[in-house]
């Protein structure tokens, strides 16, 4: 006899593709079936992806496991608070030409593609991300490096998207051959969550694209420890065996990595992985992403738990976009308070200091 209906995959053999519904999700044993609605009702209004290499960090007896929190769906993201925006960082009015923002004098973003692999649910680019037309075509890519080339004051260029680790190698390799011939960009940069949403794209072809005469680095998107997996390490060692440094950008999320515990063992697995520790990001006012935010307070403290406690090199600086386009301010905590300077334990002490001190 036939059954009616195929059997169910298993669990494990559905998370081995990337997860783009409810009903992927659900059959990857990764939501309970009341929850799927909610899902659903979500991802018609953002777009929703869960890579192999993250839904198998994902512990779904755990119901607040730290990687389910920042990809699965949550029906607090269709409710927005007065002060969040749809442009939380002030892209639109910073950009010249599509695909450019230009925000300080000597650095640009360039934005080829606006897809990730991964979604991620505080994204701040999530009224942009995962649409149609999320290419740059070949006429605008050339008009963006045009616009690049024009302006002599353009130090670095910063990939970002997106996810521009994305792009066939081949598209890479165009665009690093294009950037390298311009005297003037004597650096580029990728922001990049690939190393860790999926590793194993990071083999020979794209770590050829990215060779470069010009210095090339790659600013790898982590948020908490257990997303440096096997697989995620070696990806990043195959990067800087290339030659690529590494460095990192954290978002502060409650819940995720707001503790004291999370962020330091974040922190030395980014070291400890050949990771220098770059931005904690203070989280940006998109829409909808309320239940991820920390007071500044709070991020200032986790800061100060990090100081002296922890090496030197596990330091990030804790920033906070300016919304409006203004910019990131590093937004503290500050040591130094007149002519008292406070050491690490909270202690405080003239400087310069008085005679006999
Ligand atoms: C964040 C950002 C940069 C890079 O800033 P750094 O402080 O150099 O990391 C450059 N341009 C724009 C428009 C940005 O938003
Ligand atoms: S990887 Fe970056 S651009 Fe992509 S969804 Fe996450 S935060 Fe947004």
């Amino acid at each position: 006899m036939t059954p009616s209906h195929p059997p169910a995959p298993h669990p494990a053999a559905a998370r081995r593709r990337t997860l783009r519904t409810a009903t992927d999700i659900a059959a990857a044993g990764l939501a309970p079936a009341p929850r799927m609605a909610e899902i659903e009702a979500v991802a018609e209004r953002y777009a929703v992806a869960i890579t192999p290499a993250l839904a198998d960090l994902i512990d779904p007896t755990d119901p607040n496991d730290p990687i389910a929190r920042q990809f699965i769906p949550d029906t607090r993201e269709l409710t927005a608070t007065p002060a969040e925006r749809a442009d939380p960082i002030g892209d639109d009015s910073h950009s010249p030409v599509k695909g450019i923002v230009h925000r300080y004098p000597d650095r640009v973003l360039l934005t080829p593609i606006l897809h990730c692999p991964v979604y991620c649910r505080f994204c701040f680019r999530r009224e942009k991300v995962g649409g149609e037309e999320a290419v740059l075509g070949d006429g605008e890519m050339a008009a963006a490096l045009d616009y690049i080339r024009a302006h002599r004051t353009i130090w670095e260029v910063v990939i970002t998207g997106g996810d521009p680790l994305m792009l066939p190698s081949s598209r890479l390799a165009e665009m690093v051959r294009a950037l390298d011939a311009i005297t003037h960009v004597r650096t580029i940069r990728f922001h990049s969550r690939v190393p860790v949403s999926d590793p194993d794209r990071i083999g020979q072809p794209l770590l050829d694209a990215l060779q470069s005469e010009t210095a090339l680095w790659v600013a790898v998107h982590c948020n908490h420890a257990r997303e440096l997996s096997e697989a995620a390490r070696a990806a990043c060692r195959r990067l800087t065996r290339a030659g690529i440094p590494l460095i990192s950008q954290t978002v502060l999320l409650k819940d995720v990595n707001d503790s004291p515990a999370a962020l330091e063992e974040l922190m030395r697995a980014l070291v400890a992985a050949r990771i220098k520790p770059y931005y904690l990001h203070h989280l940006d006012l998109a829409h909808g992403t309320d239940h991820f935010r920390v007071p500044i307070a709070a991020g200032q403290d986790l800061m100060r738990h990090l100081r002296g406690r922890v090496s030197g090199l596990c330091q990030p600086s804790y920033v906070l976009d300016i919304p409006g386009g203004h910019g990131k301010a590093p937004i503290g905590p500050v040591y130094l308070d007149g002519d008292r300077v406070e050491d690490w334990q909270g202690g405080r002490h003239r400087y310069p200091p008085e005679r006999g001190d």
